[in-house]
């Protein structure tokens, strides 16, 4: 048994003391990765390589980061940690939400503008269904530049290789994008090979899908035309500044393959790592019930958000920013999982054998075609929910119904949908004094698999893992639950009683503990399974302070001379996805070259 996983966010004590001990020897103040302790002073002895910017990651910001800043001149290197670009854009959906007058939206007559732009996402009376303010908090200086700078990345895009699908702009996809014009856009993913398959998709679709692979591909090709230098398997352990909390920042060091890389920046380090919600320790911070169990990070294993940029940055002083943002419940922060029986299962993602990565994502899963065909219990083999509601939906172009800008009625104007299984799953079981709901499992019988059509075994579900078991009895199913995330037994008397419950609520045809709609299939016949379903963790909302050059601002409110970010490890700014990212890196890239 394996209970109790130490709360380290990733990074175990060797891998900082390697961290510090490789980077630090003869360096300036070198701002490691969980660095808490003083570090030496001093430039390295040596730089190993050097440009005039450097770009720490690959994905959505980090890619239109390097190319604005090589079309302005600079010489650029890009380290990227994994062995391949594009970091969760390369596997997202590609719905990329930019607007405010784009020559597409101009072409299907769509009326938009910067000011529309920065009036929708810095309306304080807009909600989402479970009542959370979208915009609210967003910092105005940063969304400011946003608006202004949407049109034309939508431009830089294209010019850039992006093909995006021929079609009127609309509302699919990204998510509260702002409620006055229709702003997505989404890039064909064309011939490229998708990682989460290994295959190109259909030629039916290949112009007409949407996938982040035709975003990345063409940004890459682009970028690498250009003669930027993209280092493979280089990870950015620290950064490098004058002194710890004051002064430049010169370079950054990376290991690779075991060895220290000290790469100096002639005029700036630009931060697109792409956020934090892998790391446990650091997403705690805004929400203390996000706990090792909710392992099934969207966008993981390809890359993982695993705030090395964010913890850097602060301990060299730099400041985070809009915490709120990521405390607050929106549309993706939290899922329920779109397919249960594997660690991996973000509803929108699915990994296949035949994936490049399939050993590390290890199962298919299986997806529930209707939730009357299972029921889901938490860590002490209760229900909490009614199994067939859905997700948290955000806000988006129309959601609120006669929408008046900036105005309390607009609260008044949405439709309320609060499904709440996810705080309900967060919750656990009243009166535990441990923080996190524990896992969640669908449990269902062997005429649940015939109906949902489901093969019970590897690839389909991870066995080997331990997210996926199944008995003869339901007694017998409760002992063999059990990995390193279920820290307490689960009673075998108590699922043997959840289930007769259930199935008293089928016989009488109402769920009286949750509502279900007329429970429909009893769970009777063996086997019994217990497939893991618990949430699944995806954006970052909160990062790095910056300005609206996406320069990196201090504690005390300064700019970090030579140090910039956008995308997801930037702070400031509530909105999904690609748009934002795209959008600062370019403006960070071009900043950077501009040098501060
Ligand atoms: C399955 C899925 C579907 C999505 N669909 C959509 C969608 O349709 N529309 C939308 O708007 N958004 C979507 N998103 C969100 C979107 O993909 C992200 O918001 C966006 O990719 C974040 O961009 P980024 O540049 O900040 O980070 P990423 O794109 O993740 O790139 C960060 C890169 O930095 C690298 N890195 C991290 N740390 C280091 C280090 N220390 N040294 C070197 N390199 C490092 C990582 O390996 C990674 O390659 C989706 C996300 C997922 C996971």
């Amino acid at each position: 048994m394996k209970r109790n996983p130490r709360d380290t966010g990733g990074l175990t004590r060797r891998d900082f003391l390697r961290t510090t001990a490789g980077a630090g020897a003869g360096a300036a103040t070198i701002g490691g990765i969980g660095a808490g302790e003083p570090t030496a002073q001093g430039r390295p002895t040596r730089w190993n390589r050097e440009a005039d910017v450097v770009v720490i990651g690959s994905g959505a910001a980090g890619l239109p980061a390097a190319i604005a800043a090589s079309e302005r001149g600079a010489s650029v290197i890009v380290v990227e940690a994994n062995f391949d670009v594009g970091g969760h854009a390369i596997v997202s959906g590609g719905n990329v939400a930019l607007g405010g007058g784009t020559s597409r939206q101009k072409k299907y007559g769509i009326v938009d503008s910067p000011d529309l732009v920065f009036s929708d996402l810095t309306d304080w009376s807009v909600v989402e269904p479970n009542g959370f303010p979208d915009y609210r908090y967003n910092d105005k200086e940063i969304i400011r530049a946003f608006a202004d700078h949407s049109a034309p990345t939508y431009e830089f895009l294209v010019a850039h290789g992006v093909i995006f699908v021929e079609k009127v702009p609309d509302n699919q996809g990204a998510g509260a994008a702002g409620n006055s014009a229709p702003r997505e856009n989404h890039a064909a993913p064309m011939d490229w090979p998708q990682i989460q398959t290994g295959k190109r998709v259909a030629a039916t679709i290949a112009s007409t899908g949407s996938s982040g692979i035709g975003l990345i591909r063409p940004l890459e090709a682009s970028a690498r035309k250009l003669g930027v230098e993209i280092l493979l398997k280089h990870r950015m352990t620290a950064l490098v500044r004058e002194h710890q909390y004051s002064g430049r920042v010169l370079g950054i060091a990376v290991t690779s393959e075991g060895r220290t890389v000290n790469i100096r920046a002639r005029k700036g380090v630009v931060i697109t790592s792409g956020g934090s919600s892998g790391n446990v320790s650091f997403r705690r911070m805004f929400d203390p019930r996000l706990t090792e169990e909710y392992c099934g990070v969207a966008g993981e294993p390809y890359s993982v958000q695993d705030a090395s940029g964010e913890l850097a940055a602060m301990s060299i002083g730099a400041s985070l920013w809009g915490g709120f943002n990521q405390t607050g419940e929106f549309g993706q922060i939290i899922t329920k999982p779109g397919r249960v029986g594997c660690q991996y299962g973000y509803v929108n993602l699915v990994w296949e054998p035949t994936s490049p990565i399939f050993h590390l994502a290890r199962a298919v899963g299986l997806a529930v075609r209707d939730y009357q065909d299972v029921i889901l219990i938490n860590k002490a083999g209760t229900r909490f929910y009614d199994e067939a509601k859905g997700q948290f939906s955000a806000n988006n172009y129309n959601a609120i119904k006669n929408y008046v800008p900036h105005s309390w009625r607009n609260a008044a104007n949405m439709k309320y949908n609060p499904a709440d299984y996810l705080n309900a799953a967060l919750a656990g079981v009243p009166g535990d004094a441990v923080n996190g709901g524990g896992p969640i499992w669908a449990i269902f019988d062997s005429e649940a698999v015939t109906r949902e059509n489901w093969t019970v075994a590897p690839p389909f579900v991870d066995t080997a893992a331990e997210f996926f078991f199944s008995a003869g009895s339901l007694e017998e199913l409760a002992t063999r639950i059990d990995n390193k995330y279920q820290r307490t037994p689960l009673p075998a008397a108590t699922l043997q009683s959840t289930v007769a419950r259930y199935n008293s609520f089928v016989d009488s045809g109402s769920d009286e503990d949750f509502g279900k709609p007329a429970p429909k299939y009893k769970i009777q016949t063996p086997p019994f399974y217990a497939a893991w379903a618990t949430p699944v963790i995806h954006d970052t909302r909160t990062g790095l302070r910056i300005n609206a050059k996406c320069e990196v601002v201090d504690m005390q409110g300064h700019v970090i001379p030579g140090l910039f970010c956008g995308g997801e490890s930037a702070g400031g700014f509530s909105l999904h996805g690609l748009a934002r990212c795209t959008v600062q890196g370019r403006i960070a890239g071009t900043s950077a070259a501009a040098g501060t």
